[in-house]
């Protein structure tokens, strides 16, 4: 499996990461983290891209897609899969993924999009702000972050959409159900990669499954 996602700052993206990598067996690379480990060694690249985490503005592409090409040439020697968390973050950096990945043999072949409204972000943000400290997780950087979302990244999701790799899911539910039905949808996905052409697919769109689910449980 090759998947990118594409999701709003606090969504869960790392922490659903974690799960599918762990459940396919495949890397999972996240730029953020990557970032964060080259501030924390003191690394010139850290040095150099810590201000724009610090005010949560994007890092320049060139510093972002060299990151990219290294960790998809590494996933490649180890057997290909992969998932991408937090790139690509503009249309710039969708298509550059793209090219890297043509020339490298290994395109995405499932975009996940997570789906989560401002006010829940925030409140998550804020709430992970008290336990992990995160230098961007104030309330001033949370919104240009999630402003800036609105106005680069999101429009990426039609892309994919247009494409027919897109997996759109609600997360604004507990993480064990988003990563159960992220996992479940992945699953189906996988049979179609191998059996289906991309542009014969459809988007999977599980954004709405979240309420009728939960009007039926009530008692
Ligand atoms: P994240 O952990 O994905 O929320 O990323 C934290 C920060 O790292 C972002 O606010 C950006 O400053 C930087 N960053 C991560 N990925 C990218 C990217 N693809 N392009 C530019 N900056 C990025």
């Amino acid at each position: 499996m090759r998947i990118l996602m594409i999701a709003p700052p606090g969504a869960g993206k790392g922490t659903q990461g974690a799960i599918i990598a762990a459940h396919f067996q495949i890397r999972h690379i996240a730029t953020g983290d990557l970032l964060r480990a080259h501030v924390a060694d003191q690394t010139a690249l850290g040095l150099a891209v810590k201000r724009h985490l610090d005010v949560g503005e994007l890092v320049p592409d060139q510093i972002v897609l060299e990151m990219v090409r290294e960790a998809l040439l590494e996933a490649k020697h180890a057997g290909g899969g992969y998932v991408l968390d937090g790139v690509p973050r503009t249309m710039a950096q969708a298509r550059a993924t793209y090219d890297i990945g043509s020339e490298l043999g290994m395109t995405a072949n499932v975009a996940l999009y997570l789906k989560a409204d401002d006010q829940e972000l925030t409140r998550r943000l804020l709430a992970r702000a008290a336990v992990e400290h995160r230098a961007d997780d104030t309330e001033d950087v949370i919104a240009r972050r999630l402003a800036l979302y609105r106005e680069l990244t999101h429009p990426i999701v039609e892309w994919y959409h247009q494409r027919g790799i897109l997996v759109s899911v609600d997360a604004m539910r507990p993480v064990e159900e988003v990563g159960r039905e992220i996992l479940a949808a992945l699953e189906v996905m996988r049979t179609l990669v191998d059996q289906v052409p991309e542009e014969a697919r459809h988007a999977v769109d599980l954004t709405n499954i979240g309420s009728p689910f939960n009007q039926t449980r009530q008692p």
